[in-house]
């Protein structure tokens, strides 16, 4: 599968906000923290954006954060387009109900690019199913669990005895590794200071 071979962290400058991509050293050690300009020499002068600037930027923020490449993301838009929902808020809504979101969603592991790997890998079931499908959407019922002969793997181990700090449409056991969508995910469990409008206008020029 086609993946971003960018350096996470020169994103991150170049949207002018922090995304989150590398987990725990965003917390720890953010480069946007320290150096908060656009990559390169000019990198240092203030950046006025034209209005279509703004709208592609918007359009990009999203896009890298929640990892796809603009064939992928193009692809959501159109599918939002035929949504009775707000074309911009059934886009949002489709992304974060991607497996790969709900996993990093419920704190299986620390980045969104982490969280598709371990559904790649194939250690999540949904419903007690191998769902390996990074971008398989969730339904209101499904239950989430961490494959049971993976479960004592490191990476799991040590997730039973942390604090989760889920979103109201999931709940996540950390002693069962075991999570469950509650209801559908509403604007406000979206918490990425996202004007979508801004990307609705990009793609309707
Ligand atoms: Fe972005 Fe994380 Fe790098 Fe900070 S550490 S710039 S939030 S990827």
């Amino acid at each position: 599968m086609a993946k971003y071979t960018n350096a996470d962290c020169k994103i991150c400058r170049r949207e002018g906000t922090k995304l989150f991509l590398k987990g725990e050293r965003c917390l720890t050690k953010c480069a946007f923290d320290k150096r908060p300009v656009i990559p390169g020499q000019h990198g240092t002068g203030r950046k006025k954006f034209s209005e279509y600037g703004m709208q592609l930027r918007e359009k990009q923020k999203v896009r890298k954060t929640y990892g796809l490449l603009e064939k992928q993301f193009r692809l959501y838009y159109e599918k939002a387009t035929r949504s009775k929902e707000g074309t911009g808020w059934a886009l949002l809504k489709m992304l974060e109900k991607r497996l790969d979101n709900v996993v990093y969603r419920m704190g299986i592991g620390s980045s969104r690019a982490e969280c598709r790997q371990i559904v790649n890998h194939g250690h999540i079931t949904v419903n007690g199913k191998k769902v390996n499908i990074p971008s398989y959407q969730v339904k209101v019922g499904d239950v989430i669990q961490v494959k049971e002969n993976k479960q004592s793997l490191e990476m799991f181990a040590s997730l039973k005895t942390m604090k989760v700090n889920t979103p109201k449409w999931l709940e996540f056991n950390p002693e069962t590794l075991t999570g469950k969508v509650l209801a559908e995910p509403e604007r406000d469990d979206i918490d990425l200071g996202i004007q979508e409008h801004l990307i609705v206008e990009f793609y309707s020029r």
